[in-house]
């Protein structure tokens, strides 16, 4: 099942020209920046109470996030939502109509795995599920 909503994910073009305003205006914490090769970005995270806001800089034109804000500029990008099964999480999903991006979990930012649910088939919004590894 899910737990909570484990972060939002925003789409930016430089996360150091984006960081200021979490860190000065918002008065967040980063957390250390992270390279995900799988998914062509670098990633940071702030912690808000349970949840965080998670920022994404490509790092190719190939990334999918170099794509999305080709299209839609820089923004909410995805929801992420903490899952006890992620296995399972994908099947109710699938069984359920939505179109998955990722039959079987990937590698994921902060040693998770995470799989997505196409936003064609969710009503417009990027899902994700997300589980800590060994969970
Ligand atoms: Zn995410």
């Amino acid at each position: 099942m899910l737990t909570k909503v484990d972060h939002i994910g925003i789409a930016v073009h430089s996360l150091e020209e984006t960081m200021p305003y979490y860190e000065k205006a918002l008065g967040l914490v980063p957390s250390p920046v992270e390279e995900v090769v799988s998914q062509m970005v670098r990633t940071v995270f702030f912690e808000v109470g349970e949840t965080h806001i998670e920022l994404l800089e490509p790092t190719s034109p190939d990334s999918p996030i170099a794509k999305f804000l080709e299209k839609n500029g820089p923004g909410i990008h995805h929801i992420a939502f903490a899952s006890d099964g992620i296995e399972k999480q994908l099947e109710l999903a699938a069984t359920n109509g939505c179109r998955l991006v990722h039959e079987v979990p990937i590698e994921g930012a902060g040693d998770k795995l995470v799989a997505f649910l196409h936003p064609k088939s969710t009503f417009g919004v990027l899902t994700e599920f997300c589980q800590p590894k060994g969970e």
